[in-house]
């Protein structure tokens, strides 16, 4: 889940920390992981079932095409990168992906496993909250004790307007979709969000708000980055 990213203060020097192999451009690294608000961000994958209109990887020239994966990085990959830093300066881990981090679901628990043997570090998974979805079956028990906090992009008020949005291959069965995900986290993640941009009228903040107070959850506001 990765939209409306800046990368001010962030160096591509710093971030070509381990080279990893070939990106789609045809490049010596790949980025792994990388350093943003104090949490170190994991790139998981570039699937995702949806094709949001505010997606930076939409944007040509982005900083986030530095993010292409030519495929998609095994949990070996990932740890070594990962260990390869100091974890005990960052907040949170993150996976965030360039793409929805659940489509890798295997790798991304693999290494949350990992990690929570030989660090206190948070984990936390920003995610589009369709992976019941993509693996055709309830993936949130799979989170205990690994996740500690979850994030959902909920993006819309209604299924109607996140189908104009997002253009999931889903369709209006995303939506709810989400939702359900949402309620189910919250049997094993201590800290489920429902997020939106701050941009949109104050009305669907407000309706937004009601659907996360609805499933007994947090609605976190982020600022839109442009
Ligand atoms: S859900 Fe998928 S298409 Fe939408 S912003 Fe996230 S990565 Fe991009």
């Amino acid at each position: 889940m990765l939209a409306r990213i800046t990368i001010s203060g962030y160096s591509k020097k710093e971030i070509f920390k381990e080279p990893s192999g070939l990106n789609k451009k045809g490049l010596m690294f790949v980025i792994l992981t990388y350093e943003m608000e104090n949490n170190l961000y994991v790139n998981v994958t570039n699937k995702c079932p949806n094709a949001c209109d505010f997606c930076v990887r939409n944007v040509e020239d982005a900083f986030g095409q530095d993010l292409w994966l030519k495929k998609d990085p095994t949990s070996v990959d990932l740890i070594k990168d990962i260990f390869s830093r100091n974890l005990s300066q960052y907040k949170e881990l993150v996976f965030c992906g360039f793409g929805e981090p659940l489509e890798n679901l295997e790798e991304v628990l693999s290494v949350c496993n990992e990690v929570k043997q030989k660090s206190k570090i948070h984990i936390r998974i920003n995610t589009n909250g369709l992976a019941n979805k993509i693996h055709k079956a309830d993936v949130t028990p799979r989170f205990k004790s690994l996740v500690d906090s979850v994030s959902i992009s909920l993006n819309a008020k209604n299924a109607e307007e996140y189908d104009a949005l997002c253009h999931s291959i889903y369709g209006k069965d995303a939506f709810p979709a989400m939702l359900d995900f949402t309620q189910k986290c919250k049997a094993y993640v201590d800290d489920v969000q429902l997020s939106i941009v701050d941009c949109l009228p104050p009305d669907h903040i407000q309706e937004c708000r009601k659907i996360a107070d609805d499933l007994g959850v947090t609605l976190k506001i982020r600022k839109e980055v442009k």
